[in-house]
């Protein structure tokens, strides 16, 4: 891959900074380099809102112009601005993300609050987040839901770590277990199972955005041959279980909510299968509910 270097010129105000930082990443061919530029520079010299744009003039801070140069660097050269930052929003609260974590993406609140709507005033559920990366989900609900009993897993230690950290940090009560999917759930009867798995069919990881592709964690993303590996091996994994979920709800991508309405048909637990469309009209969810 061709590297790109980013010298920032000293004595220069925020603002002069913030368009040679725009100009340097638009060469990098980096999507919205402006919008970038000014989350980078919001992070480095640890401003936001009004005080970013109230500073603009002042010059800038000298001691903060190694970690300016290194994160624009990151960023032209590839890096999500997320694991730059340390930080990605999921409903209306602040993750940490790392590279060992997929950043969570905005449809995955709309897998929340189909399971929600679901789910309706029930108390007391027991629900499991299956490969909870971030822990987004688990958290969430938990917080949604202070009376119900949240478990989630990931395969990845690393992604545990964080997962935790976001938990405690946000004082979301999670149960957390590594393993492979439904394993560590092994005797358990949950009421719910949500997972956003990883769902990519191994040959189109190289034609993903090099963002993605170079960055985010390969065991987030790659599903196996037709992506839907995951899918296939936690409707055998059922059985591990002592009852299956009256509500299963999968986060998948496009093109794959058929085949994963079948999977779940087959399975013959669910009385009603639905699908529900992202933002953008992909049906994107699908879910199995027998109440
Ligand atoms: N469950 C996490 C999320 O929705 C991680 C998903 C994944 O890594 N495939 O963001």
């Amino acid at each position: 891959m061709e590297r790109h270097v980013f010298v920032s010129t000293p004595e220069r105000s925020i603002r002069e900074a913030f368009t040679e930082a725009s100009s340097f990443l638009e060469s990098c061919g980096v999507m919205e380099p402006q919008h970038n530029a000014k989350l980078l520079l919001e992070h480095v010299l640890g401003l936001t809102g009004t005080a970013y744009y109230m500073a603009l003039p002042d010059s800038f801070p000298a001691d903060r112009r190694d970690a300016w140069e290194a994160a624009v660097n990151q960023k032209g050269n590839g890096v999500p601005a997320q694991y730059i930052i340390g930080e990605q929003e999921f409903y209306g609260l602040t993750y940490e993300v790392t590279p060992a974590v997929l950043i969570p993406r905005p449809e995955t609140e709309l897998l929340i609050e189909a399971v929600l709507e679901q789910a309706g005033s029930a108390r007391g559920l027991t629900t499991l987040d299956i490969g909870t990366g971030s822990g987004v989900i688990a958290v969430t609900l938990a917080l949604k839901s202070q009376d119900w009993r949240v478990l989630a897993s990931d395969i990845s230690p690393e992604a545990l770590e964080v997962a935790r950290r976001n938990a405690k940090r946000l004082g979301a009560n999670v149960e957390f277990r590594l393993g492979n999917l439904l394993e560590p759930f092994t005797g358990l009867a949950p009421d719910i199972i949500v997972s956003n798995p990883p769902y990519i069919p191994a040959e189109d990881i190289e034609g993903l955005q090099p963002e993605v592709r170079d960055h985010e964690p390969r065991t987030a993303l790659d599903g196996g041959a037709d992506g839907l590996n995951p899918y296939r091996i936690m409707m055998e994994q059922l059985s591990l279980l002592a009852a299956p979920p009256r509500i299963i709800a999968f986060e998948l991508g496009m093109g794959q909510a058929d085949a994963v309405a079948d999977l779940l048909r087959s399975a013959g637990h669910w009385e009603r299968i639905i699908t529900v469309p992202d933002l953008a009209g992909i049906d994107r969810h699908v879910l199995g509910i027998s109440l």
